[in-house]
């Protein structure tokens, strides 16, 4: 069951001046990514040869001083793993693939829409899969080009053209560490440096972790190669235009991350003024959904005047949730990541702020809890329009069906959660507040139109889509 949309990854890449920090820098780095991806973890550094741990599990279970002491070089990369199909320790990253142009690993955070359609073609030319991965598909295509004597940025700048879809990878080759960013740059990437050495990362908060500084987005169709001194940019292609997923800013990437230029906090406390501008509402306490509803209620709150407390408590100790076998243990699930905090909702009126609805199921309950313990009204206001459609580009929202907004009408979805009232941001809204253009964003999954073609195979996901027909934005 699944209540919030899930990141599929996040990616590190480091040159460091000192071998025997790098892997610890990458597993800071990638426990400050974390929220990105809690599946498996793992680290590839290349001294001599390429040499990799991973695993299932946090970013904490998987290492430890021991193992982190095996991985000396002064170059890596790191993954965090969030799948959308089984959870495997063969599906962990980085892969490391040996082919005839050498050992390369790669992480990637994303999804090849025309991977199948590659796969064939690297099977017709005879190259021999392990896991029959995307990652293995483009370290062949790679392999290929670089086999008739090109360097591995040359080799990549003909390889860029053939890949749909979203991509922000990191690469180890050669002993050189690179990072790529799609065309449409629609997955995060940025570049900084700290002492002793630079970094390429989903998130500028892995940076921040090393006391390191943000140099710059990673621009679309770049490949950064990250060198002693510092980093060399090849623009691959020129970017048609930009398509940054505007989820990222409302809930994936972490509060206090800077993306493409813009403050995610910021535009999340903008986004409950707006709430409040949008529909205004008589009440008595603001709260959010912990912790994903927390500065769009501060930003409600400003705007309003209605004061902001914490009318539910979040377990931090419970990560994942269980499908319990009946109803009765589900509901008390919900109370068990989070519960009312009597004293603040009691006889109140209350405004109930998060950044989405998904399925609805567990906002229900939550409103269910609420008005048990006394709450007088329940007004709930959502940072993210509604959802309608999947996601194609590597965001775990994969059939249509899961969406309450795709089935009814806000009204009827008031009155299925049981509030008083209930009001979305609008399409305008997000973008305004973003402060990008339209045409510069992904709102694929709150439009139906993408910005890259999905071709046909992709339904291998989606069995209960074969009506969907597939627009281009
Ligand atoms: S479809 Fe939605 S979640 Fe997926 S990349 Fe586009 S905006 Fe992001």
């Amino acid at each position: 069951m699944m209540e919030k949309p899930k990141e599929q990854c996040a990616v590190v890449g480091i040159h460091s001046s000192s071998p025997s920090r790098t892997s610890s820098h990458i597993y800071y780095a990638l426990r400050a990514l974390q929220h990105r991806g809690q599946e498996s973890a793992g680290i590839a550094i290349q001294a001599r040869k390429i040499k990799c741990i991973k695993d299932l599990g946090l970013v904490g279970e998987v290492f430890h001083e021991s193992n982190l002491k095996k991985l000396r070089g002064k170059i890596g990369i790191g993954h965090n793993y969030y799948s959308i199909k089984l959870s495997k320790p063969e599906n962990a990253q980085p892969h490391v693939i040996e082919t005839a142009s050498g050992r390369m690993a790669l992480g990637h955070n994303g999804i090849i829409t025309n991977s199948g359609a590659l796969k064939r073609r690297m099977d017709r030319k005879g190259h021999e899969y392990n896991l029959g991965s995307e990652e293995e598909t483009i370290a062949f295509m790679l392999s290929d080009e670089m086999a008739y004597g090109l360097s591995f940025a040359e080799a990549m700048k003909q390889v860029v053209p053939e890949l749909k879809g979203s991509y922000a990878m990191t690469f180890l080759h050669d002993g050189k560490v690179y990072g790529l960013r799609d065309p449409h740059a629609i997955k995060p990437l940025c570049i900084g440096k700290f002492d002793g050495g630079h970094i390429i990362a989903s998130e500028n908060v892995a940076i921040d972790v090393l006391d390191g500084e943000l140099i710059r987005d990673v621009r679309p169709g770049e490949l950064v190669e990250l060198t002693n001194d510092g980093f060399k940019s090849h623009q691959l292609v020129e970017g048609k235009r930009k398509a940054h997923c505007f989820f990222e800013y409302l809930y994936f990437a972490r509060g206090d991350a800077v993306l493409d230029g813009k403050w995610v906090y910021q535009i999340r406390r903008r986004i409950g003024a707006l709430l409040h501008e949008l529909y205004p509402v008589k009440a008595d306490v603001v709260t959010p959904v912990p912790d994903s509803g927390r500065t769009y209620a501060l930003g409600f709150s400003e705007a309003s005047g209605i004061p902001l407390a914490e009318g539910l408590m979040k377990n931090r100790y419970i990560a994942r949730t269980f499908i319990m076998p009946d109803q009765r243990s589900r509901t008390v699930s919900v109370r068990e990541k989070v519960n009312p905090v009597v004293p603040v909702v009691k006889g109140k009126r209350v405004v109930l702020v998060d950044d989405s609805i998904v399925r609805g199921t567990t906002m229900r309950r939550i409103i269910t809890v609420m008005r048990h313990v006394g709450a007088t009204e329940v007004h709930v206001r959502i940072g993210c329009p509604p959802i309608i459609a999947p996601c194609y580009l590597g965001i775990d929202m994969t059939t249509r069906d899961q969406f309450v907004a795709n089935q009814k009408t806000v009204e009827d979805i008031c009155k299925d959660l049981g509030a008083d009232s209930l009001g979305y941001n609008t399409i305008e809204g997000v973008v305004e507040t973003i402060g990008q253009r339209r045409n510069e964003l992904c709102l694929g999954c709150i439009t139906g139109r993408y910005p890259v073609r999905i071709p046909k195979e992709m339904h291998r996901f989606q069995k209960k889509l074969l009506d969907f027909h597939f627009k281009e934005d």
